[in-house]
This record gives structure tokens, sequence and C-alpha cells, in this order.
């Protein structure tokens, strides 16, 4: 009922709240309300009522009370002031509605002329809708209202008005005063709903506030036109500045500007404050890095607010900063040696580059460093790598000196000069060479040197560096000095090399590969026995490429395999379909020998050709079994147990060694033609070639001279017990096509040799 009556209850805050609206309405009752009581009494005088003049002066009473009420609010009034003004506010206006309620009955009652009547209940009305509008909604008041002015007069206008009149009138003003009623309630609650979410969202504020100052970043809110509409605590003692005055509101970039701590609010300010304003339009977030004069760094982050404005929020990075820096140095910076690592090789190498310097780059690869680890463990190894890292560092004045990895190291020094360059690198072998004391060890490597000079050869680091390893490789491959100058031919051998390569690459994926056959032949018998399958590339239109340099570009690119296949597929299917018992002799690398499924590869494809495996026999040279010996042993005996020759390739032209020969399964031996060539007309060479056939027929294998190329060699060959011979003066290597020719022509000249002795 109470709540019918007055409304809900409003907690004192809100309720003072309510009563300080009364502030504004002072004007409008100061003006209206005498108007209106002065009306009153003129028409109480007219209708020479004194009930009505009582009423009428009750009424001017009640607007004084209300009016001073209104006044004493709007000159502003402390809270519990307030209570008392909304009391008297209230007393006030039930006041002037009995006052207008009484005064209309009486006129009314004394049924007065139809004009001053007609006035008052305009005037009744008026304040009973001005009441209920500018008492703001106090339900209390329309239902005082209802009962005081809109009943007495809805009545009395229903009894002393004529008929139909006075009743429609009278039920009017019944449905107006409800209607009043009505509204207020609603109003009130409206207003009250107001209060109550403002009161919320200031709450809300407030809390947020709080948070905001005591939040440990610093935190400031902007407006759409970065204007500083909140700034923290946290803040202001970053920047050293002073709390902001809310009403006015400082430009961000003043503020910054003006903030005693700060150096510059960005490394290029006015760049800096274009580009915010660009981004700003966009409303896309923007930062920047502030340096404090304490040298201390904020990085700022400025990120738009959904809806409006800006938050900008100050973190200080420092350490983060500083511990970055730090890792930047550690990433540049070998573990081992503490020198700078190739990454900080590079950015130097660049640097110089960059600014035009002369410098020379020395390369450096360390000899035998892989036996000290080897033997030593890796800890000596790494001291040694230290020490020698020290003595590259400390070789001359002004070097730059980095390790690259593993064993390798450069060094910059200044100037161009080339010999200048190669006595430093003379000198820097010569200081890594002292042999050094580690514990018991005693430990001494040596090195190789490749020395490229900028900007000559090279204006960016990656071709200056490539030019030094050119340089390096070549020290590396000449035997003595160690130290080797770019030159611009080490740079076109190079590239040759690699255009061979990719050519025979292309050659060999493609199959792009051909075999041509040269006739081996048994001189007792006139017979060709053999034919030796020799690799042949295919021309395209470049530089011919010859079958050495073809077998070592497959062995260095792991296309041996590839070439193997292309051969043994191609000679196997021609040998066998010669229409007479023919061997196959096949030269081997020590990577095919190395080949896990070599066994079966090799029968898989003799079996597809028709040819027994006792018609095969590989050649393998005594170098290639030097290096790698073991691992070829078990593929050579699983075939020699099949029935497949092994013949050892180019007797005498390398190292031998005679407890190895005796070792491997091997049941032939070709004597290189480097023993027989000129040997004719020089007794000491032609002994030495008899040596080495004593040596084969000592151990009880066949021989065979190879590169026989004149009726002279061929004798030698045959004094010395050699009656297998293969060379140009019997037949050169020819195509599959060709081979039934060059068979009858090398058996010819045998026999014509044989009969040319005969003859002698
Ligand atoms: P090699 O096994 O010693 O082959 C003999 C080489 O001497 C052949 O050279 C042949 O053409 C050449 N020759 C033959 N008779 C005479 C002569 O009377 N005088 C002179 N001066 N030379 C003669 P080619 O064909 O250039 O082969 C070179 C080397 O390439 C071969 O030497 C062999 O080591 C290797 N090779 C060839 N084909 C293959 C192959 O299919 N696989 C493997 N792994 N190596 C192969
Ligand atoms: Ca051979
Ligand atoms: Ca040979």
């Amino acid at each position: 009922m109470t709540v019918l009556l007055i409304g809900p209850a409003l907690p004192p805050n809100l309720q003072a709240e309510l009563t300080r609206d009364l502030g504004n309405y002072f004007l409008s009752f100061a003006l209206a309300g005498p108007v209106a009581a002065f009306t009153c009494i003129a028409i109480a005088v007219a209708a020479k009522s004194l009930a009505a003049l009582f009423f009428a002066g009750l009424a001017l009473a009640g607007f004084l009370f209300v009016i001073f009420a209104c006044r004493a609010v709007r000159d502003g009034a402390d809270e519990e002031q307030l209570e008392e003004l909304e009391a008297r506010y209230v007393l006030g206006t039930i006041i002037i509605s009995i006052g207008l309620g009484g005064i209309v009955a009486s006129v009314l009652a004394r049924n007065e002329p139809f004009l001053a009547e007609a006035v008052l209940a305009m005037v009744a009305l008026a304040t009973l809708g001005a009441a209920n509008g500018t008492g703001p909604g106090r339900p209390l008041l329309a239902v005082v209202q209802f009962i005081t002015i809109s009943l007495p007069l809805g009545i009395s206008l229903a009894l002393f008005w004529p008929l139909p009149w006075g009743v429609a009138a009278g039920c009017g003003v019944f449905v107006y005063g409800t209607l009043c009623v009505a509204m207020a309630h609603r109003a009130y609650a409206a207003r009250t709903e107001l209060l109550v979410t403002r009161e919320a969202q200031g709450a809300e504020r407030r809390r947020l506030d709080a948070a905001l100052q005591h939040l440990g970043q610093a935190v400031a809110i902007l407006d759409n036109d970065l204007r500083v509409l909140v700034i923290n605590g946290t803040a202001l003692t970053m920047l050293g500045v002073e709390p902001i005055d809310p009403r006015n509101p400082p430009a961000f970039s003043e503020l910054l500007a003006k903030a005693p701590n700060l150096q510059k609010a960005a490394t290029d300010r006015e760049e800096f404050l274009g580009h915010a304003a660009m981004l700003v339009a966009a409303r896309q977030p923007f930062n920047a890095v502030m340096h404090l004069n304490d040298d201390r760094m904020i990085d700022m982050e400025c990120h738009p607010i959904p809806g409006s404005g800006w938050v900008s929020v100050m973190r200080d990075s420092t350490g983060e900063r500083h511990a970055i820096a730090e890792l930047n140095r550690e990433i540049r910076r070998c573990p081992i040696t503490g020198l700078p690592n190739r990454r900080a090789f590079v950015e130097a190498l660049d640097q110089r580059l960059a600014r035009g310097d002369r410098f020379s780059l020395l390369l450096v690869d360390l000899d035998g460093f892989k036996q000290v680890n080897d033997r030593h463990g890796h800890a000596i190894g790494d001291r040694v790598i230290t020490r020698i890292g020290f003595r590259l560092r400390t070789a001359d004045q002004g070097l730059f000196a980095a390790r690259l990895g593993g064993d390798e190291f450069a060094v910059l020094a200044d100037g161009d000069d080339a010999a200048g360059a190669h006595r430093l690198a003379r000198r820097l072998i010569d200081t890594i060479d002292q042999p050094a004391l580690f514990g018991e060890a005693e430990v001494q490597v040596g090195a190789a040197i490749g020395i490229a000079l900028a900007p000559e050869d090279g204006t960016i680091g990656e071709e200056l560096l490539r030019s030094a390893d050119l340089a390096l490789l070549a020290a590396k491959a000449q035997p003595g000095s160690h130290i080797c100058l770019f030159t611009t031919e080490l740079k076109q051998k190079s590239a040759r090399v690699a255009g061979v390569e990719s050519r025979v690459r292309s050659a060999l994926r493609a199959g792009a590969i051909d075999v041509a056959y040269q006739p081996l032949i048994d001189l007792n018998t006139g017979r060709a026995i053999a034919l030796e399958a020799l690799a042949r590339w295919r021309p395209d239109s470049g530089e011919a490429i010859s079958p050495d340099e073809l077998v070592a570009v497959a062995e260095a690119r792991g296309l041996v395999g590839k070439l193997r296949r292309l051969v043994l597929s191609q000679a196997a299917p021609v040998v066998a379909g010669l229409g007479r018992p023919m061997n196959l002799w096949l030269n081997a690398s020590v990577l095919d020998l190395r080949q896990p499924g070599l066994v079966d590869e090799v029968m898989t494809e003799l079996n597809r050709a028709g040819l027994p495996p006792s018609r095969l026999a590989l050649e393998v040279t005594e170098t290639a079994l030097m290096t790698d010996e073991s691992a070829c042993l078990a593929n050579l005996e699983q075939l020699v147990s099949l029935g497949v020759g092994v013949a050892m390739d180019d007797f005498g032209a390398g190292f031998s060694s005679l407890e190895r020969l005796r070792r491997l399964p091997i049941n032939a031996l070709k004597i290189s033609g480097s023993l027989l060539a000129g040997a004719p007309d020089q007794p000491a060479a032609a002994d030495i070639f008899r040596v080495a056939a004593n040596l084969g027929h000592s151990m009880g294998l066949m021989l065979v001279a190879e590169g026989v190329e004149s009726q002279a060699e061929l004798d030698l060959a045959r004094s010395a017990g050699i009656h297998r011979v293969q060379g140009f003066a019997l037949s050169p290597p020819v195509a599959a096509e060709r081979i039934a020719d060059a068979i009858a022509s090398a058996e010819a000249a045998a026999r014509a040799g044989l009969r040319l002795r005969a003859a002698s």
C-alpha cells in the first residue's frame, strides 16, 4: 500500500538527489504560484465567499512554503537540511492542494457566475497538472492532490453545474486526476530507476578508478582526440608529472612533451607523432619506446577502446631489454673459445663491406684436429681450440678473429695488400703450429689458410666467403705451402667443375651413358677372351667429359650405383649375345664394393642377360681398396665364391702393398700401361716391368698387360711371360656395334704380331 502511495523507498543519498532537483523548479513555482494564488483570491472576492477566501489564503501560504523550500534547495543545502526541505515541500504542496480543492468546492457550491467557475476550474486543473509534473513524480502528492483537488472539483462540477455538462466535466476531472496519479507513479519509477542505475555506474567507476590507481602498471585513458581523461599514479610517477585537472584534460603528446623524466618520447619524436596520428585515424593500435632520463626504457602501447577513446599502457622494459641484449651477445659468441661465432663474423664482414673498407679475409682450417679429438678426447680438443683461438686473436694488432665452427676459424685484417695478407697467413700458421702441452698430452696441429681480399674478391659477404673458401680448398689440395690466395682462375675452375658436375648428374639421371668395349687378347691362342666395359659419357653440346671425370663426379655425388647399373645392364646382354664365349670385365669403384646389396644386384643382372657369374670379372684398384678394405672384403669374397673373378687394376701405377695383394681374394693382375710406356727403350724401366710380372707369376695370378700401344711393348710383355694383353696396338675401346670388327682386327693383329716375331 505504501509502495503504491509513495513508490519504492529510495536510499538516503538518492532521496537527497531527488530533493536536490527541487532547486530547478524554484523559478516556475515563484512565478506561477503567486499568479495562481492571487487569481484564486480575486475569484473568491468576486464570488463573495469567505470560505473561498480562506482557502485561497491557504493556497498562497502553501505556495510560499514550496517556493521557499525550492529556493533553499537551489541555494545549496546539506543532506540533513535536504530531508527537512523535502518535508517542507511535501507539506507545502499538500496545503496548496487543500487550499485549491477547498476553494473550488466553495466557489462551485455557490453557483457563481460561470466565467469565475471556469477560470477557477482551469487554475485548479493547471496546478494539479503542474504539481504532478514539477513535484517530480512524488506519488504521495499525486494521491493527495487527487483527494483534495480532483475529488471536490469533480463532485462539485457534477453537483452544481447544469446537467449533463456537470456530470461529464466531473467524470473528465476524475479521469484526468487518475491519469495524473498514474503518470506520477510512472515518472517516479523511471526517475528512481535512473538514479539507481547512475549510482551503480558511479560505484563501478569508483571501483575501476581505485583499481587503476593501485595498478603497478602505468595506465592512461585518452579520449578520441588523445586527451588524457584518466592517468594513474604509477604513470604520474613514471613520467614525473603532476595529477591532471579532469575539467581541462591535457593532450597526451603535450603531457609527454612536458614530462620532466622523459628525454624523448620516441627515437624520432616528429616521425612518431606523424605515425601515431595516422594510426589513430585508422583506429589501429600503436606503440613507441620512450627513454627516461635515468636510462630506463619504457614501452608504450596505445590500444583503441571499442566505442571511443584509447587506453595507453606504459611498461618499464629496461630489464627485459638488457636480457635481450645479453642474449644477443651470447648467441654471437662461441661458448668454448669466447670468440665471435659465425653469425657475429658474418655481421662484422657485412658491416666492413658496407662501409667500403679494404681488408683481407683469412679462412683457417686446422689439420689433424679430428685426430686430437679421437686420441685425447673432446675436453682436450676444446682446450686446443681455445688456445688456437687465443693465438689467432693475439697474433697481430687489430685482428678480428672468429670461430666459424668445428676446426674452422676466420680472421679479418685491415688492408687489402696480397703480400701482407700472405705474410700474416704464414705467421698465423706458425703460431698454430707451436706444440702445446695439455696435462700429459703434447698436441700439435697444422693449418691451411685461404685468403680473399675485399673488395676485389667480393663485395658482399657471401661472395667474399666463397672466394676465401675456394682459396682454402686449393690451399689444402696443394701439398707444402698451406696458403693460397684467391684468383679468378680458381673461380673459373670451380665454375667449370660445377658445370661438369651438373651435366654429369643430368646425364646419369637420364641414363645418357654409353659403354665402350675393349678386347683382351690371349696371345697364346690369338683369340679375344674378354671385353672390358668402359663407361662413355654421351656427348651433349658442351665440352667433352672424360670417363675419369665422369667417375669422379659419380663418386663424389653418390651416383656410382646409377653408373654401375647403367654399364652392367648394357654390357651384360651385349657380351652374352656375342655368339661366342666371352668374358666381361667390369670396372668397380670402392663405393660399388661397399654397397650392401651389390652381390644380389649383380647376380640379378647376369641372370637376366643369361651370363654365368664365372664369365664376369671385377677390376678394382688398389688405391681404392687402401681406404676401405674391410668394408669391401665381404662383397668381394661373396662374389668370388659365386665364381666371379677379381682383377687388380692399374697395378704398379700407385702405391702397392704386397701384403695386401696376398690378403685380397684376387685372381688376376692388370699391370698398368704406365710401367710399359717407353720401357722397351729403357732397360731399367723394362726391368721394373719384369719385376712386376714376376711378382704376379710368383703369386700364381693371371697377368694382363694393359695399355699396350706398340709391337715393342707387346714383345716386352710376352718376353716377361705375359700372354694376355690389351691396348691400342690391338684395339681401342669401341661401341657395341663395332665389337665384332674390333675383335677380328685385334685377333688379326695378335696373330700378325706373333707371326712377325716367329719370322724374325
Ligand atoms: P682403366 O680401368 O685403367 O681403363 C683403361 C683406360 O685406358 C681406358 O680409359 C682406356 O680407354 C685406356 N686405354 C686402353 N688402351 C690404351 C692404350 O693402349 N694406351 C692408353 N694410353 N690408354 C689406353 P678410359 O676409358 O678413359 O677410362 C678411364 C678410367 O675410368 C678407367 O681406367 C677406369 O678407372 C675408369 N672407368 C671407366 N669406366 C668405368 C666404369 O664403368 N666404372 C668405374 N668405376 N670406373 C670406370
Ligand atoms: Ca680397368
Ligand atoms: Ca687399368
